[in-house]
């Protein structure tokens, strides 16, 4: 261990205890089920523990990352040589207010739809079946169906580990985009707000059956994976240009392009992320030379990898 990771280490345990794990290994963390340890992992329960890991973060010019479900990120075969926060359940929380709904960072997005539904409350039935926690998905600005987060978030809650301060972010501050949010890196989206509509029980649980069973048609669920691996070029498809470039099927080591969705990668039992990250850079080159468009990934790489997507 590094002496920055020793001293970081010290820090957090000050404060937290037996609750900051070494070594701890984070592929069962992920969708894609692959990847290596962090060398520090904290699961944050309040402001205190944050506080506390701005402070080794600092002190330590230590690399930190936030994960959520870990449905969008591969984390490298050597793991993450940092330290690695996941919301824990004292994030877990939502409360309503009218027709708003204010949320903590590590609620399952599927789980607020369903609290969205309880109160009769119409908008966020897109996210039924996203696999995402609501902070995740808050730093996705994640969306399906042709609507996203950003259309129903009115403030984000962050806590900046920098300064070490919470402050609240007014949607129009936080720089939604198709699949990103202008978010410092490390800023950790703690809570946030969406805005909806009273409407009917009735039709919002018929669109979000219909969210469901779309997914079930279309996605290989089955098979560990991480969502869409590249976002829609403007006006495309990936998936429509993967499979005219004959991508379908392509694979390396125990990674494949699913045969079900041209735009999911699916690993197999024992692939490891470097296949995955040399698989991406092969779609790249492919679609590249046949329509001469370059598909940008939406998965965030956590760790260092010798090769790197295009
Ligand atoms: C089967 C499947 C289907 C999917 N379908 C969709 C879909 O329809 N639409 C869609 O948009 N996405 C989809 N995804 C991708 C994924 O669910 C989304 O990107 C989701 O928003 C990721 O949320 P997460 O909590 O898993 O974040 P992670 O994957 O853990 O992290 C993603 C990014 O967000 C950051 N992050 C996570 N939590 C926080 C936090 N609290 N504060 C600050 N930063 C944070 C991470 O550092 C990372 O950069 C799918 C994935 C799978 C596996």
């Amino acid at each position: 261990m590094s002496d920055a990771l020793r001293r970081a280490e010290s820090i957090l345990r000050a404060a937290c205890g037996e609750r900051v794990r070494t070594g701890f290994p984070l592929a069962p963390l992920t969708s894609f089920r692959i990847g290596g340890p962090a060398a520090l992992y904290l699961e944050p329960e309040s402001e205190r523990d944050l506080v506390a890991a701005g402070e080794a973060v600092r002190q330590a010019d230590l690399p930190v990352v936030v994960i959520g479900k870990g449905s969008n990120i591969l984390v490298a075969d050597r793991g993450f040589e940092g330290l690695v926060l996941r919301l824990g359940r004292g994030y877990r929380w939502a409360a309503r207010s009218g027709d708003r709904i204010t949320a903590g960072g590590s609620m399952p997005l599927p789980a607020l739809a369903g609290v969205a539904l309880s109160h009769a409350l119409t908008g966020l039935e897109f996210g039924v079946a996203i696999p995402a926690s609501f902070g995740g998905a808050i730093r996705m600005n994640a969306g399906a169906h042709g609507r996203e987060l950003a259309e129903v978030v009115e403030s984000v809650d962050l806590f900046e580990l920098g300064t070490q301060a919470a402050r609240v972010v007014p949607v129009a501050e936080a720089g939604f985009r198709y699949r990103n949010a202008d978010l410092a890196a490390d800023a950790v989206v703690v809570a946030g707000t969406v805005r909806l509509a009273s409407a009917d029980t009735s039709e919002i649980r018929r669109l979000m059956e219909e969210a469901r069973e779309w997914r079930r048609r279309t996605q290989p669920l089955a098979e560990p994976n991480c969502g869409s691996v590249f976002k829609n070029p403007p006006g495309d498809h990936a998936a429509r240009l993967i499979e005219e470039a004959g991508g379908k099927g392509l694979s390396v080591g125990g990674a494949a392009v699913s045969a079900k969705h041209a735009n999911f990668i699916v690993a197999a039992e024992g692939a490891k992320a470097s296949d995955v990250v040399e698989l991406v850079t092969k779609v790249q080159d492919l679609v590249a030379a046949r329509s001469g468009v370059h598909l940008e990934p939406e998965v965030h790489l956590v760790g260092h990898f010798d090769l790197a997507p295009r």
